[in-house]
């Protein structure tokens, strides 16, 4: 394990680093290769991070969660995925550490008294349904459509592909189009629905890693949605979910910086014990030059990631930061996972050491939930006042 590196964290966080650090010893790099290779969801560590209260930290306190920050819950995720947990285990939390962020802002009560005090808890499992497969990242093109059901509520018909945890998960929210088809990001609701298996059919798409959590082809064939389950205003869905968009980028890239980090440190205790030509390899500045590199992006990467969060918890703006984080993490993290593997040399292609895991979710980063692309143009458009390519 990484010599813990806390001096960015304030007093609370280092105590709730090192807590996380100790649930997190209970599950070796073992555990998460089992869960990996045999598709299974990690219930136990979930469980335990449950009756610690760590799945809740960042719901509010009336309805039983920790009310604490996002930078709090940053350094959860962080830790957790440091552990050599890596997406296995942050991905089996997140959606329900920050997932329900638009029902705490936008729910009416009756959503949030139903599920927060059991997301809380740790006994609601919720999945996130926004990319269609004929949509991608044009969100506005979203073709799954909201119908009336003539009685204040609705059904749901359409395809949703990548919706994670939509196997273990009791409920969805779900993106869905009520206005008409040319309405575009404006005509767009967002619904927290039932995964009701006589409506809704649910498959694994094969992937490269984070295989413990399948992400899944979700088809609606009708499902019914009462009234209140609709969160905040009718065709304002998007809204909603911009407004969850920096704090979910800057978990993300806090989970991206863990996951290079252990990637690193295997990648330094090998360069150190590892002779060949009868010196350690790591005296070997091609070897050790890209580890210091690793850990100088890492840093910078995790440091932009706090500041965003701050920035988030103060009521600044962050878009700029929150977007910079995942980009500079997601980067960061592929580029420790990538040296580790050639530090390791064979070696890190073999599973016993599971850098090749880590490789593999690192790469991930890159890509979901948001491209690295699309951080790009954010910046160059909305930062820096670029004009738009699409
Ligand atoms: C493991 C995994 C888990 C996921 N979990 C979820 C989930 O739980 N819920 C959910 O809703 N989604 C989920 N996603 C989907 C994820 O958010 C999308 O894959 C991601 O946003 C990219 O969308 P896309 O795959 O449709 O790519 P596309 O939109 O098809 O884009 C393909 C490529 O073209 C680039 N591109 C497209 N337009 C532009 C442009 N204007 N400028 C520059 N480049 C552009 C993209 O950056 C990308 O590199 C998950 C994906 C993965 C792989």
């Amino acid at each position: 394990m990484n010599e813990p590196d806390d001096e960015l964290l304030d007093d609370d966080q280092r105590l709730i680093a090192a807590a996380i650090r100790e649930v997190c010893a209970g599950f070796p790099d073992d555990y998460w290769a089992r869960c990996d290779r045999e598709h299974e969801f990690p219930w136990d560590f979930y469980a335990r991070m449950a009756e610690g209260g760590w799945v809740g930290i960042a719901l509010p306190e009336e309805y039983g969660g920790g009310g604490r920050c996002i930078t709090d819950a940053a350094v959860v995720l962080h830790e957790v995925a440091a552990s050599g947990a890596a997406m296995n285990g942050c991905s089996a939390l997140h959606l329900t550490v920050f997932g329900l962020n638009p029902v705490v802002k936008f729910g009416n009560d009756r959503l949030k008294e139903t599920f927060l005090p059991r997301a809380a808890a740790g006994d609601l499992h919720v999945a996130f349904g926004v990319t269609e497969p004929d949509a991608g990242t044009d969100t506005g093109r979203i073709a799954t459509r909201a119908e009336p059901d003539g009685n204040g509520g609705w059904r749901i018909f359409g395809r949703k592909i990548w919706t994670s945890k939509a196997l273990e998960s009791e409920v969805v929210l779900l993106l869905a189009r009520t206005g008409d088809a040319g309405s575009g990001l404006r005509g767009l609701s967002l619904f927290l629905a039932d995964l009701d298996p006589d409506y809704v059919d649910i498959r694994a798409i094969p992937k490269v890693g984070r295989n413990a959590v399948a992400s899944c082809e979700v088809a609606y064939d009708g499902l019914p949605v009462e009234g209140w389950r609709l969160v905040g205003t009718e065709n304002e869905g998007f809204r909603h979910i911009l407004h969850g968009l920096n704090p979910e980028r800057v978990l993300l890239a806090s989970e991206a910086c863990g996951i290079g980090e252990v990637a690193l440190d295997r990648a330094t205790t090998y360069a150190k014990e590892r002779v060949v030509f009868d010196r350690p390899i790591g005296a070997n500045q091609a070897i050790s030059h890209p580890l210091a590199q690793a850990r100088i992006q890492l840093k910078a990467a995790w440091m932009m990631a706090l500041h965003a969060g701050r920035r988030y918890d103060a009521g600044l703006e962050c878009g700029e930061a929150a977007n910079s984080a995942k980009y500079l993490a997601a980067e960061a993290s592929f580029f420790a996972a990538d040296r580790a593997m050639q530090t390791l040399g064979g070696m890190g292609y073999a599973s016993e050491y599971h850098v090749e895991r880590y490789w593999r979710e690192a790469r991930l980063q890159r890509i979901a939930p948001v491209t690295q692309e699309m951080t790009l143009n954010y910046v160059a458009q909305n930062v820096m006042g670029l004009p738009r390519s699409y």
